[in-house]
């Protein structure tokens, strides 16, 4: 929903809060996360065939459970690494659509010099302070 204030700032001038990421900073930022991703990849590869590998070695069935406990080890990493590269690819993908550097919940431009700093964010940082806040909030009530 746009409210009529966004209308309003959307209109003021560039270069003044923020601006918008140009075409040179959006290639290297491509081109960062590209490497990340093959990057993870890559070490996706060597985490299982070490898994693999030293499952191998567990042949006792006393050694079995550290071998488990070494998969779910495993996994978890995996899993963090799934998410990272759907972040990734959710970027990659606004870049294409011309949405990329806009912050999804207030409609400004990510300023660029954040955008450097964390790629796959989505939020400004207006808006990621305000929802860390609210997950603080949150976390606060929930251990009472
Ligand atoms: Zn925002």
């Amino acid at each position: 929903m746009i409210t009529i204030e966004q209308m309003g700032s959307s209109k003021a001038p560039k270069g003044t809060t923020s601006r918008q990421v140009t075409l040179e900073e959006m290639a290297h930022i491509r081109s960062e996360l590209e490497r990340v991703l093959a990057d993870i990849y890559d070490k996706g590869r060597d985490t299982v065939r070490q898994a693999t590998s030293n499952s191998e070695q567990f042949a006792d069935p006393a050694d079995r459970a550290s071998s488990e406990e070494l998969n779910s080890i495993v996994f978890r990493l995996r899993d963090r690494e799934h998410k990272m590269i759907r972040k990734i690819r959710q970027a990659l993908k606004r870049m294409e659509n011309g949405e990329y550097g806009i912050c999804e919940d207030c409609g400004e431009h990510i300023t660029p010099a954040r955008l450097m700093a964390r790629p796959v964010t989505t939020l400004c940082l207006t808006c990621k302070t305000e929802q860390e806040i609210e997950e603080s909030l949150r976390q606060d009530r929930s251990t009472l």
